[in-house]
């Protein structure tokens, strides 16, 4: 039995085109248990003004990758490896001041939970024009009209007033926007998205998507936005990335991804959606088991113990070789591409409709 860990080959773009441009890239992590791989040889880029979407289940590596490209993990016990460029600026091996001058200037985050994300103690206000303050070096007096007009743009009614709220005075789905206007408030060129509507119900949700397609288009920003959910990275993204197991296993545009997904996995994820063309008693379809563990990951393709198409590729070559996956629209699979074909006409186009 062999088990290959080629790294992922290079997508499309060569390396220095994009505007970010993360490449085979490794995050691995010491425990009491052994090494954790959270993130195994990834690549991918990002162009100024798009947006790419990262899908996977808890653990598949997406928020490890991002917190990377963020400068955010404990370098004592990170690892990490390969090369992360923004705008020509290698960023794995930049020290804690430099990082700091450009997250917030350059990259900023909008994470899942504004209510954790947003200091309690200061006004929503003061919070939103530090950054301004810290980066721009403007006063105060210019940092809160700035404030207001970012509260005015993510669209907070009364902005000249509500500026003086605490976070607490804001609903769930107003605290979410401040956190976007915080995050614009130097104007970064990368905005990274984790979960950033899940906590939010679905109408807020629809309309937080809304004002960052909005924002995007006004300041230009890329965008990554990561999410377990098809639905929203559809509504939003240019790209998909769908990873698992710390590796991307497809690569595509929206349309390729969601019309002609081409990996298992990805079946798995649309199958398990709920659909509004679907009868309201139709149950979803899970993905089989869990997650593998990233200390032990299984051999070969990691997506084997959970995979239902194994038999139609020969031997033992899902648990025995990983699938690599190519340039371009690839996904990391055995099967041919007919073998793909025949498999999603037959077992999972008719569930998905
Ligand atoms: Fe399934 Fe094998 Fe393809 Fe992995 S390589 S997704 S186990 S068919």
């Amino acid at each position: 039995m062999t088990t290959q860990t080629k790294p992922d080959e290079a997508p499309a773009a060569a390396a220095g085109d994009a505007f970010l441009s993360v490449r085979d890239l490794k995050v691995h992590f010491s425990t009491e248990g052994g090494v954790v791989k959270a993130v195994d040889g990834l690549s991918f880029d990002l162009e100024r003004g798009k947006t790419l979407g990262i899908v996977g289940e808890s653990g598949s590596g997406k928020s490890v990758t991002n917190l990377a490209v963020l400068g955010l993990h404990d370098r004592r016990k990170t690892a990490i490896d390969g090369s992360i460029t923004l705008d020509g600026q290698e960023l794995t091996d930049a020290d804690e001041k430099q990082l700091e001058k450009l997250r917030g200037k350059k990259m900023a985050m909008i994470f899942q939970d504004a209510l954790t994300a947003l200091s309690p103690y200061y006004t929503v206000g003061r919070q939103i024009a530090e950054p301004f303050i810290k980066h721009n070096g403007a006063s105060k007096k210019d940092a809160r009209v700035r404030a207001i007009d970012l509260l005015e743009k993510v669209g907070i009614p009364q902005p000249q007033t509500r500026v003086d709220d605490y976070p607490h005075q804001f609903s769930g789905g107003m605290r979410q926007r401040a956190m976007i206007a915080m995050a614009l408030s130097c104007n970064p060129d990368l905005l990274i998205a984790d979960e950033p509507t899940t906590a939010l119900d679905v109408t807020v949700q629809a309309q937080i998507l809304d004002l960052l397609k909005d924002l995007q288009q006004e300041f230009g920003s890329a965008i990554i936005m990561i999410t377990h959910d098809l639905g929203v990275v559809g509504n939003m993204a240019d790209d998909i990335l769908v990873m698992y197991a710390g590796r991307a296993v497809e690569r595509g545009t929206v349309r390729e991804v969601l019309k002609s997904p081409q990996h298992p996995y990805t079946w798995g994820l649309l199958g398990s959606m709920p659909r509004l063309s679907s009868d309201v008693d139709e149950p979803l379809l899970p993905i089989p088991g869990s997650p593998p563990s990233l200390l032990n990951p299984p051999s070969g393709c990691p997506f084997h113990p959970r995979c239902g198409f194994t038999d139609l590729v020969s031997g033992s070559r899902c648990s025995g070789e990983r699938p690599t996956l190519a340039q371009g629209r690839a996904a990391a699979c055995h099967l041919t591409g007919d073998q793909r074909q025949q498999a999603f006409i037959d077992k999972i186009q008719p569930r998905l409709g």
